[in-house]
């Protein structure tokens, strides 16, 4: 199991789901839509903490 966390657009509000691996420090994500810089957003991060529980406690 892979654990994502969903990003989202703040131009066209499409999520996008990037895998935990992927994410590093200071890279800064685009929209695969617009283009525009994807930001973390506290329903990305409920859903990542979720995710982790469950990834935790199967
Ligand atoms: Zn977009």
């Amino acid at each position: 199991m892979e654990l994502t966390i969903d990003y989202e657009c703040p131009q066209c509000k499409s999520s996008s789901h990037q895998r935990l691996s992927d994410i590093s420090p200071g890279k800064i994500r685009k929209c695969a839509r617009c283009g525009s810089p994807l930001v973390l957003t506290i329903e990305g991060l409920r859903g990542f903490e979720r995710a982790l529980h469950a990834y935790c406690h199967p």
